[in-house]
């Protein structure tokens, strides 16, 4: 154990065979600065940087100190991308070793942006300061919402230019996870040996699934215990609107965090169709296809596993077979639960898919806000107010004349009915809708609001700080800004409720970038 701040490393994955990874050297960088720190999260990690002078936070957190303990490494990964396998390994992301927290919980510290690596390719190893504060952003928002997430600690700028279509400012963002092991990592494993492949089950098995050690079918239990968090992870995907827009087989963790914030965006208007990237054309990976999509990478780790379920490869593949065919209902099942807290619903009724069919039919032909429609009914139902505290701003919008069509109003009536025969006072289950239906989400024009103040870009967006009253002088207030407000996204804040509001209507749609 180390002094302040707190370091507490061990290097498991370092000590894997050979095969699994590359040692790798941070680039040495200019003029680091920290421009985000996450006191939170640092406390969770038994970490304290406040006593810790700026040049050291920043040398540190741009790779260019490295915590007592540290064995950086890159992690070899192979991956199918957009349907087609490729070789690839951190091309871009160093990995520091593993933080094991005061809680006993054992973190991987990586740095993304931080130079080349043996899997780099043709890239340089580096990022734009937009990007990673931009995984920064939505991946403590999603945080916040409850929803399993790989985490940022720090974004740091290196004081170099990085050169894209046009020069970004270059950053390092240093991310937490319960480790950056993939479904890709498993098809890199397969395809090498044998051994390798074990050796990497049972590391993934003792960290990440200790439950299933030593069962008689443990590896076949391993992908069990994937599927069912996948599909838990995906459902809550959906409950949010979340559009993950990079769905290959490489960014998919097998601890079940979400992991991979590129092209990634939130719903404002309900259409299953919806896809942001760029790159997308064919909507492979539209929010309405999500589900599907897990599905189909987990059948690809699943015949990563098949030469460990059983010595008889027929017999491998029913097994596989059957554990995969499971996915839909296993999904279906945690979806369906979270519509109906959704919906303030507590009981279970076998009408209750078609209801919930209703609604999105109604939503999506209205191109009603995912978000602020489930926040409304919830607000619609609270008859004296008192449960969930709703401000006034937000519950103007209960008068527009998207509730005044007959077809809302029919569902409407019908959803009453159903409340009915919960026999629960109204404003309880609204004050419960109120506790997992957020009231805010990283809407996608306040996130390129606050990237565009941070970076000095000033092509995208207003200027968010003279909209919203912050102080001008500093780039990050407006980030500052929308952290604290997606920070609480259960607890309305009548100061920020303009941050609740979808964009103002425009006719391009919003486009996101891998590969920045
Ligand atoms: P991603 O789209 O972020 O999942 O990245 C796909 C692959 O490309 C991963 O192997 C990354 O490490 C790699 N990669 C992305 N950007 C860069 C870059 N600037 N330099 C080197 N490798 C990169
Ligand atoms: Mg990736």
């Amino acid at each position: 154990m180390s002094g302040p701040p707190g370091w507490n490393f061990d290097n498991t994955y370092a000590r894997l065979p050979a095969a699994l990874f590359s040692p790798a050297q941070p680039a040495r960088f200019g003029g680091p600065r920290v421009s985000l720190l996450n006191q939170g999260l640092a406390d969770e990690l038994g970490l304290s940087f406040r006593d810790l002078p700026d040049a050291s936070a920043a040398a540190l957190f741009a790779g260019q100190t490295l915590p007592d303990g540290a064995q950086p490494i890159a992690q070899a990964y192979a991956g199918h991308q957009y349907g087609g396998f490729t070789m690839l390994g951190d091309g871009r992301a160093i990995l520091l070793g593993e933080q094991v927290a005061p809680s006993g919980q054992r973190f991987d510290i990586q740095l993304k942006g931080a130079g080349r690596t043996q899997f780099s390719r043709g890239g340089d190893g580096f990022a734009g300061l937009g990007p990673m504060l931009r995984e920064y952003i939505i991946s403590e928002a999603m945080h916040a919402l409850g929803i399993p997430t790989t985490r940022s600690l720090a974004v740091a700028t290196t004081g170099e230019t990085v050169y894209r279509n046009t020069p970004l400012t270059g950053a390092v963002l240093t991310r937490v996870a319960s480790s950056h092991i993939r479904v890709g990592t498993f098809e890199y494993a397969a395809r090498r040996d044998p051994a390798t492949l074990q050796s990497l089950a049972d590391y993934a098995i003792a960290r990440h699934f200790p439950a299933v050690a030593d069962r008689p079918d443990q590896y076949l239990d391993f992908l069990v215990a994937v599927i069912d968090r996948q599909a838990a992870l995906i459902a809550r995907w959906q409950h949010v609107g979340f559009v993950h827009g990079v769905m290959n087989t490489d960014n998919m963790a097998i601890s079940g965090e979400t992991i991979d914030y590129g092209p990634c965006a939130f719903m404002d208007a309900y259409d299953p169709a919806t896809v942001f990237s760029s790159i997308d054309v064919h909507g492979r990976y539209a929010y309405g296809n999500q589900p599907a999509i897990a599905q189909w990478n987990l059948t690809r780790f699943a015949e990563t596993l098949l030469p460990l379920l059983h010595a008889d490869a027929d017999t491998a593949i029913e097994m596989a077979t059957a554990a995969i065919r499971n996915f839909p209902a296993t999904f279906e099942q945690a979806w369906l639960a979270g519509m109906r807290a959704k919906l303030g619903l507590e009981t279970e009724d076998p009408g209750d898919g078609a209801l919930v069919a209703a609604l999105l039919d109604w939503m999506q032909s209205a191109r009603a806000d995912w978000t602020n429609t489930f926040r409304d009914l919830g607000s619609m139902i609270d008859e004296n107010g008192t449960g969930t505290a709703e401000v006034p701003h937000l519950t103007d919008r209960l008068e527009s004349d998207l509730y005044r069509q007959p077809a809302f109003a029919a569902w409407h009536a019908r959803w009453l009915e159903r409340l009915g025969r919960e026999g629960r006072p109204l404003a309880i289950t609204a004050a419960r809708m109120a506790a997992v239906n957020p009231w805010v989400i990283p809407r996608n024009h306040r996130v390129e609001e606050a990237l565009a103040a941070a970076t000095g870009d000033g092509s995208v967006g207003h200027d968010i700080s003279e909209a919203e009253g912050v102080a001008t002088t500093d780039p990050l207030a407006a980030t500052h800004r929308l952290l604290a407000v997606l920070a609480s996204p259960f607890k309305p804040d009548v100061e920020a409720a303009a941050y609740a509001e979808p964009p103002p209507p425009t006719t391009s749609c919003y486009r996101t970038f891998c590969g920045t």
